[in-house]
């Protein structure tokens, strides 16, 4: 089965692994600033912050923010369930944006009639937390602007995004943004194995993110409710967690930072080669605002009901007979039973469920051969009914 995702490993991460598993810190040692000044220097962000993965780093952007009990939290019904479980965790109360049919990112429109309608109701979001869905910008300035009018945060969740840019600038530079999240799971742009980091401007919630880490715990004295005992002394100043990533982990991410514009670039070559195949059927191709560079994680088609005779469950079954690993990114949040507690229903988010019923995610990534990329392209012809 060809993988909708997959990770790039080479002989340097090999080695760089190898010789931090033999370096005297496994974790806690100096990979770890090392890889956060990469990606930091990367993106042009002022602090970046390395997670065990993207889901601690969300629960600690939100909670550096101040999100607690009964705060609301609002991002896009298409996202992985961590966007939104991550302020769960901190008791604060979720609810979404439809998407914009067209990037099937947050809709700006949809965002700005439901801030007008929250203002009347005296229910504003504390943060807002818009998804570079397959690592396409969402129109950050324009969400900046609301923030700036309704007074809420922005976390970016740029789990897909890493190595795409918004404006001319990268994502995760947080320009618009408080916290940008980034992810390297496996199946990212980049990976760690699990993995994570924020990256921010701001260095009250840098430090914050910090302490909650480590189980809040510091050994600066100017944090410390008094003079320190000794050199042993720590204080813990507030809740945290143990959200470390390893040293392994990171050495593994500077090498795979060495690679990561080569990555986005192969990853738009295989997009590009698919728009170009796909331009004469039916299927819709991933649009691409002019304004950003995309880091192509996904690359999501909308198969119409019907194309080819077939309906999107006929063609996804199709595909994976023929050895192709389509997905599906993803089932709207607020239909997953958890949130239906909460009183969401299908109809909510009508573009989002209108976007689920036809998605289909087409493998791509950088380790993709040619003869997989043939077979991809001459079997959705072929389904589509143009072979
Ligand atoms: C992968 C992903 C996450 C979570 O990342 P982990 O590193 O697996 O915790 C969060 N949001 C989105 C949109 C993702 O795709």
């Amino acid at each position: 089965m060809i993988g909708y995702g997959r990770q790039n490993i080479s002989r340097e991460d090999r080695e760089a692994v190898l010789a931090a598993l033999e370096s005297d810190f496994l974790t806690q040692g100096p990979k770890i600033a090392e890889f956060e000044n990469r990606v930091s220097s990367y993106c042009d962000a002022a602090h970046a912050v390395a997670a065990c993965n993207a889901t601690a780093a969300l629960h600690m952007a939100y909670a550096a923010l101040g999100v607690g009990v009964g705060d609301l939290i609002w991002t896009s019904p298409i996202t992985f369930v961590a966007t939104a479980n991550a302020a769960r965790f901190l008791g604060a109360d979720v609810d979404f944006v439809d998407i914009d049919p067209q990037s099937c990112n947050m809709s700006v429109e949809r965002l700005e009639e439901k801030l007008g309608a929250a203002r009347v109701a005296g229910r504003l979001p504390k943060v807002v937390a818009p998804v570079h869905l397959s690592g396409q910008s969402c129109d950050m300035e324009s969400i900046a602007h609301l923030a700036a009018q309704y007074g809420f945060r922005i976390v970016e969740d740029a789990a897909h995004a890493i190595g795409g840019r918004y404006r001319g600038s990268p994502v995760g530079g947080c320009q618009y943004s408080d916290i940008a999240v980034f992810s390297f799971h496996p199946v990212k742009i980049i990976t760690t194995a699990e993995g994570g980091m924020a990256t921010t401007n701001d260095p009250v919630l840098a430090e914050k993110m910090r302490l909650f880490l480590t189980h809040g715990v510091t050994r600066d004295e100017s944090l410390m409710d008094g003079p320190s005992d000794g050199p042993w002394f720590y204080q813990m100043v507030s809740l945290g967690w143990n959200y470390r990533m390893t040293d392994i982990q990171a050495a593994l991410g500077t090498s795979q930072m060495t690679r990561l514009d080569a990555f986005v670039s192969r990853r738009h070559e295989i997009a590009e080669r698919y728009d170009r195949a796909f331009a004469d059927t039916e299927l819709r191709t991933p649009f691409r605002a002019d304004w950003q560079y995309s880091a192509f994680h996904l690359y999501c088609v909308q198969w119409h009901e019907g194309l080819g005779g077939r309906n999107r469950l006929q063609a996804f079954q199709a595909l994976r007979e023929r050895g192709i690993g389509v997905n599906v990114h993803y089932y709207p949040v607020h239909l997953q039973p958890y949130y239906r507690q909460f009183g969401f229903a299908p109809g909510d988010f009508p573009q989002a469920e209108a976007y689920y019923s036809r998605a289909i995610t087409l493998p791509l990534h950088p380790s993709l051969k040619e003869e997989e990329i043939a077979h991809i392209i001459a079997s959705v012809r072929e389904l589509a009914g143009t072979s």
